[in-house]
């Protein structure tokens, strides 16, 4: 006799669902997808994937002055003109097709391991039965033994900053536009803001970021956080702190964002990044049982659990680190622990995450520095009972060969154990220099052990094991 399948009903294709899906086909659950706006989600189709994209383009086109820095010109009389100028619609076509491609890949996959994806909108009817209208109009009724949500968040509208997807945009409309914005004024601070105002400043716009915080990236690492900020002004962004932003509103040929204090900014074009909201209204979730915050994220716990038997739920909608990486990981559990597959707690403590600036800023441990990271007792500066070290770059042979100016390591280390708690890399490239770091917290290795590992000379790596080795302690300390 054959077992009965379990049967999985994943709403949501996003990271958060699509890798579950995957995993759950694995290892032998009948699975259907539920999507409503393009397998990969916002991660692959407007948020994560065209923004990394868009930052790795606007890289290029300070090329020649960077060659020129390192004493390299263009040959005398060379026929080309040394002004390098973004096309920003086969800019954005690119991008697109890019995310595009992605999706596509990612249903394949799902559809080659015999996943079924519907395109279309679910809501829960119960704790075991979704009700999908197909795109086509048509309505389907599907029972599961296990339902996992997974439908992402939305970027926050404030009725005095509406977007109109022309002037005004959040950062899913800005994939549409025709030109480069002549002068953005860039409304958020946090990372979406930090990292879009940088791309667009290096494709050529002027750029205003509104900071209502004492600095930029509030939250984050304040070295870290003080070093871009420093960075951006150098590279000649305006950068308005302690200015929140009162209200955003079209003009004849741009906008003005008037700021609480009456000062206003005059721009092309304003780009709200002002956080995300989680796409968890109308789903059904509370009737079903499914208990949510009072921010309207859903409540789980580290193997994904909601308080609905059989319902569990992973990614932005949960609200436990909004990064695709997190989504994934929990959506794996989640499958795991409900198809009875060995399983490990989500554990906050090695996630490494990355603010996609130039240079890039790395956490791991630390700088996460959500509510929920600081509960599960991640170090975070100050914190009694840990040493830190700050290593500047500037020393480093590898860095001065790369004209490296800017940039550190810093680790932290709990006294007493000596035990790698976290750390902090600001470099070009940063999100690959953080895996050893996060490595070692996560298998949780002393400073002496990291410092005993030998690395490439020269490289970046080396001031990671050079600041290990500068928190050892001796017996005297
Ligand atoms: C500008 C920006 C850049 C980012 N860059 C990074 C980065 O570099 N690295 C990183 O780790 N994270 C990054 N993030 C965060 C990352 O994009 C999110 O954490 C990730 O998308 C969360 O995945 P998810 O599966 O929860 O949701 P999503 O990717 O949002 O997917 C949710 C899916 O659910 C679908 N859906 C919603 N409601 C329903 C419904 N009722 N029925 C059916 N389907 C539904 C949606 O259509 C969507 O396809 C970035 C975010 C932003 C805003």
């Amino acid at each position: 006799m054959t077992e009965r399948q379990t049967s999985v009903v994943v709403l949501g294709g996003g990271p958060g669902g699509y890798e579950a899906a995957l995993v759950a086909a694995a290892i032998g659950g009948s699975v259907t997808v539920v999507d409503r706006d393009g397998v990969g989600g916002a991660a692959v189709l407007t948020d994560c994937v065209p923004s990394k994209a868009l930052i790795s383009t606007a890289a290029y086109v300070g090329q020649v002055e960077e060659a020129s820095k390192r004493g390299v010109h263009l040959a005398e009389g060379a026929d080309v003109d040394t002004t390098l100028e973004p096309e920003l619609v086969e800019v954005n076509e690119r991008i697109l097709g890019l995310a595009h491609a992605q999706s596509h890949d990612i249903r394949e996959r799902l559809e080659t391991v015999g996943v079924t994806v519907l395109d279309g909108t679910g809501r829960l009817t119960d704790a075991s039965t979704v009700e999908v209208t197909l795109a086509s109009g048509e309505t389907r009724t599907l029972t599961a033994d296990m339902i996992l949500v997974a439908t992402g968040s939305t970027p926050r509208v404030l009725d005095t900053m509406r977007p109109d997807g022309e002037r005004i945009l959040t950062w899913k409309q800005i994939w549409d536009l025709q030109e480069v914005p002549e002068r953005l004024v860039v409304v958020g601070s946090g990372v979406t803001g930090a990292e879009l105002a940088q791309a667009y400043l290096g494709l050529g716009s002027e750029v205003v970021l509104v900071s209502s915080r004492d600095r930029v990236l509030p939250g984050e690492d304040a070295d870290a956080a003080e070093l871009i900020e420093n960075v951006f002004r150098a590279q000649g962004m305006e950068v308005l702190n302690r200015s929140r932003a009162a209200s955003v509103e079209r003009t004849e040929d741009g906008i003005v964002c008037t700021l609480q204090d009456g000062r206003t900014v005059t721009g092309s074009h304003a780009l709200i990044a002002v956080g995300s909201v989680p796409q968890t209204e109308g789903l059904g979730l509370a009737e079903a049982g499914v208990e949510l915050s009072e921010s309207g994220h859903i409540v789980v716990d580290r193997v994904s659990r909601t308080t609905a038997r059989g319902v569990y739920a992973a990614g932005d909608c949960t609200g436990v680190l909004p990064l695709a990486s997190v989504a994934a990981m929990q959506g794996r559990i989640a499958v795991a622990h409900a198809l009875g597959d060995a399983v490990a707690p989500l554990q906050i403590r090695g996630i490494s995450a990355n603010i996609f600036t130039e240079p890039e800023i790395a956490t791991v441990g630390t700088g996460l520095a959500s509510p929920a990271a600081k509960e599960k007792g991640s170090p975070v500066e100050g914190e009694p009972g840990i040493r830190q070290i700050l290593m500047p770059l500037a020393t480093n042979p590898r860095a001065k060969m790369d004209n490296l100016s800017e940039g550190f390591v810093k680790l932290f280390a709990r006294e007493g154990s000596n035990v790698l708690k976290g750390g902090v890399v600001v470099a070009p490239r940063a999100s690959e220099l953080i895996f050893p770091i996060a490595l070692a917290v996560q298998q949780r290795l002393t400073v002496d052990q990291v410092a005993a590992t030998i690395t490439v000379y020269p490289s970046l790596s080396g001031s990671i094991t050079e600041a290990a080795r500068r928190l050892h302690v001796t017996v005297e300390d």
